[in-house]
């Protein structure tokens, strides 16, 4: 039961990151950050990694990070 209602809220999650609220929210991060990414300072930023995702669905731009998809994959390897 527990696993069926994880892979819910995954769908959800994914869903919510294909969805205008999070295009926009993304261009923001994008914009604030000047397209570099935050952790290089080098690459170009293609992604937006969730600092927290305490407030998912109504995340604040602090809670987000634009970064490149290098940089993204160190983070999430740790
Ligand atoms: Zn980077
Ligand atoms: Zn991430």
């Amino acid at each position: 039961m527990a696993q069926r209602k994880r892979s819910q809220q995954k769908k959800h999650y994914e869903n919510y990151l294909k969805g205008k609220s999070w295009k926009r929210k993304r261009r923001k991060i994008m914009q604030l950050s000047g397209r570099v990414c935050r952790v290089c300072r080098k690459r170009r930023a293609t992604q937006v990694h969730h600092e927290t995702y305490k407030r998912l669905y109504r995340e604040r731009t602090t809670d987000l990070t634009a970064v490149c998809g290098t940089c993204h994959k160190k983070i999430h390897s740790r």
